[in-house]
Order: structure tokens, then C-alpha cells, then sequence
């Protein structure tokens, strides 16, 4: 049996408490770690290597950990791996529950398990690992002790699609948020006290006066909006009509309407939502109705053929089509919401034709609109009151909790506090 005692990191002095250390996937029989037991070191299994460590130096991490819709969510603490070339020790934040995580939580969507979910996370850099950026995004010093963001994805930025401007599908791609807990892969999602940034993840930092709960939402919402918009072109002086006003559909309206939309149209079943559209910068909110197509409502509103873009964060079939009904000559429909199995949508080819239609897909977002949504809320976090959209009430021991109230309570975020300690605030 081999077994090694590790020394690499030794933790901080502030940690200090942790009870029980466990890991997945672990087949050595208990008769392999029996030195551990007789001190106060504990073992830990990584790829075929019973490892013994000792709590009381090495630097650990406390996880929830997502198994299956069947059951609750645990708790593990796993020590801190040295870091890798090019890799970046944050202590997580703040974690926004996105509807991605929803829908795995609930069984609707399946990842590989066990994993930790939350991919709305903001915290700060704890470690630069050896040849770790230097630089953030936006070409900032990053230091010890900043505040930052990072995008969903690391991948390859030399492969084919990360040269396309599409790295979120590029070689390599690792999500966070989304990956399976294994031996030598354990930090990897926004539920956990830390996460390891691999080489080649987008680094931006955040201003310090923006809130947690808003600086949180950045890495997915606000980014992916941003890469609608980008996507869409021109707003200034279009009428942008925005369907699904959940938590991207708002932002979609405030950053329509800061990029100088001349109207903005909410579309949703919900009349809370719309109510928080108009909020948002919505100039005016339609209220689907089985009984009045989409376009006769919004010809009510705007003259015939002014609908240019044309946001879908809905993800319904029926809605899409309707959009892309209402759109006039020469506009565009950005599809978003559709990340579930669905009915294919019935689209009229000669009117697309006619009437020159470009419709587009997006999913997640690259580095540029990472960085247009860091700005975009540094610049307006005051003037949308986007804190008050996320439910501040849970940590990191509350979790289930969470995600409980988040599926029952139609909040457009659930935010856990990942970290009490002090600098946090
Ligand atoms: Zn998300």
C-alpha cells in the first residue's frame, strides 16, 4: 500500500474547527489509513494514493455536495491541493442560485455527479499559483486580496472556437459550477468556501462598492446578456422587445435601456415580473394572452414593422415563434432561454426570406461580454435596484434551505453567503 503524508500547504492560522474530512470515489480499505487514526491526521484517497494529512496545519475547504435529486445536499471538507501552473486560489463570497441550478437540483437537468453546484460566484483571490496571471481582463495588476469575477468556462483560448470568439465551447472546456468532484478535482463550484481557477479562465475585477449580491449575478445573467446584446448589434434607437422577464429579462431591459433603446417591451405570463420589468427600464410590459396574439399587442404599442430585436429569455416554443411573428423587416431574434429539450419551432422560411429575419443562438458568453457586464454594473448598480432582487437570507451551512425556497418562492435570485469572516462584507 502506498501512502504518503502531505506537507505542501499549510493552512492559515484563522481556520480552525473542521470536524470531518471525506472523499468520493475512495476504494482503499480502512486498514490503509489505521496510522491516521491513532493521531490526529486524517486520510484523504487520490488517484490510488492513500493520503494521510494532518487537519490541524493543512489549509481545507468545506463543500456542499450535489448528489441527486433524491437526496439533500452534504457537507465534506477536503484539503486545499497545491495549487497547479497557472491556477488561482479564491475564497469564495457570495454564490447567486442560477435557474441551471434549479433545474439539476430538481432533477430536470442531469450533470455528472457528485458535484458542487452555484456558477454565480464572486469572491476573492486568496493564491496565485505558480505562472498565474498576472493581469486581470481589463489589464489590472491582480493581487492577493482582490475582489473578481470569472467566466463560467476555461478552455483552450488556441483552439479553433476560442479563435471564433466562441471559447464557452472551446477545447478542454471546463464549466464551473458544472463539474464532477474526483480525487485530483475537488474546488470547483460557487457552494464550497474556496474554488481553484484553472489556467486560462477569464479574471476581471470588481469594483469593491458594488453589493456581493449584485457583483455575484456578473458571471452568468449579466454576462450572457451582454453577449445577447452583443449579438443583436445596434440598440441605440431600436425597439427591443424582451420576453421571459426573469432575472435576464430584467437585466436584458436595463441594459437596453442604458445602451439608449428608444422602447423597451417586457413580455411574461407573470404580472410580479413585468412589474419588476418596468423597474428594470421597461417602457412598457405585455402580459401574454392565449386569446390576443403577441404581435396585435405589440402593434398596440409601436407602429407595424418597428420591432428590430427581439431578446428571448423564455425559453417557451410558442413564445419564439411569436417573436419572431412580431419582428419587422430586417430584425433580429436572439434566442437564450432555450437550454431544455423541446418541440421544434414552426418558422415561416419565406417570411424569414422576405422580410430579411437573422435568427441567433447564445449560450454563456465570452470575455468581452464578461467585461462589458462587469462595467455595465459598476456603472449602474445604483440605478436599477438590483440587490433587491436576490434573496439574501442563506450561507453555507443553509443550502438545502436554498434551493428549497428558491424553486417555491419565484425569486428572481437566491443568494448563499459563502463566507462570514472578516473583508467580507
Ligand atoms: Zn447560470
Amino acid at each position: 500500500m502506498l501512502a504518503a503524508f502531505i506537507w505542501g500547504r499549510r493552512r492559515p492560522p484563522q481556520i480552525s474547527g473542521l470536524a470531518s474530512i471525506s472523499m468520493p470515489n475512495c476504494t482503499k480499505p480502512r486498514r490503509a489509513h489505521r496510522r491516521s487514526r491513532k493521531s490526529k491526521c486524517r486520510q484523504s484517497c487520490a488517484a490510488g494514493v492513500a493520503i494521510l494529512y494532518c487537519p490541524e496545519i493543512m489549509q481545507t475547504s468545506r463543500l456542499a455536495v450535489f448528489h441527486s435529486k433524491d437526496r439533500p445536499i452534504t457537507y465534506e471538507t477536503v484539503v486545499v491541493p497545491p495549487l497547479r501552473e497557472g491556477e488561482i486560489l479564491v475564497r469564495n463570497e457570495y454564490t447567486t442560485l442560477c435557474r441551471s441550478d434549479l433545474t439539476t437540483f430538481s432533477g430536470k437537468r442531469i450533470e455528472k455527479t457528485p458535484t458542487i453546484l452555484g456558477h454565480e460566484i464572486v469572491g476573492r483571490i486568496e493564491e496565485l499559483g505558480p505562472d498565474a496571471p498576472t493581469q486581470d481582463g481589463r489589464g489590472a495588476r491582480l493581487r492577493v486580496g482582490d475582489r473578481v469575477t470569472w467566466a463560467i468556462y476555461a478552455s483552450d483560448p488556441c483552439s479553433h472556437l476560442a479563435r471564433r470568439g466562441i471559447p464557452q465551447k472551446g477545447e478542454g472546456l471546463f464549466k464551473y459550477g458544472h463539474e464532477q468532484i474526483r480525487p485530483d478535482s475537488t474546488l470547483h463550484g460557487g457552494l464550497a468556501e474556496y474554488c481553484i481557477l484553472r489556467r486560462h479562465t477569464p479574471v476581471i475585477h470588481v469594483d469593491q462598492q458594488v453589493p456581493l449580491t449584485v457583483s455575484a449575478l456578473i458571471n452568468c445573467s449579466v454576462a450572457t446578456v451582454a453577449g445577447s446584446l452583443r449579438l443583436a448589434g445596434e440598440i441605440k434607437d431600436q425597439n427591443v422587445v424582451i420576453a421571459g422577464a426573469g432575472m435576464l429579462g430584467v437585466v436584458a431591459c436595463a441594459m437596453s435601456r442604458n445602451a439608449g433603446a428608444t422602447r423597451v417591451i417586457a413580455v411574461d405570463i407573470d404580472d410580479a415580473r413585468l412589474a419588476a420589468a418596468r423597474e428594470f427600464g421597461a417602457d412598457e410590459v405585455v402580459k401574454l394572452s392565449p386569446t390576443q396574439p403577441l404581435k396585435e399587442q405589440l402593434a398596440a404599442r409601436v407602429p407595424g414593422e418597428a420591432v428590430t430585436v427581439a431578446l428571448d429569455f423564455s425559453g417557451v416554443s410558442g413564445t419564439m415563434e411569436a417573436l419572431l411573428g412580431a419582428l419587422g423587416t430586417g430584425g433580429i431574434l436572439v434566442l437564450v432561454g432555450a437550454v431544455s429539450p423541446q418541440r421544434p419551432l414552426q418558422i415561416n422560411a419565406e417570411q424569414v426570406v422576405r422580410k430579411l429575419h437573422t435568427i441567433t443562438g447564445l449560450h454563456n458568453y465570452n470575455l468581452p461580454d464578461l467585461v462589458a457586464a462587469v462595467e455595465f454594473i459598476e456603472h449602474n448598480h445604483t440605478r436599477f435596484p438590483f440587490a433587491r432582487l436576490v434573496h439574501d437570507k442563506f450561507d453555507l451551512d443553509s443550502v438545502n434551505e436554498a434551493f428549497n425556497y428558491a424553486l417555491v418562492s419565484g425569486a428572481h435570485r437566491v443568494g448563499v453567503r459563502t463566507c462570514t469572516k472578516p473583508g467580507s462584507e
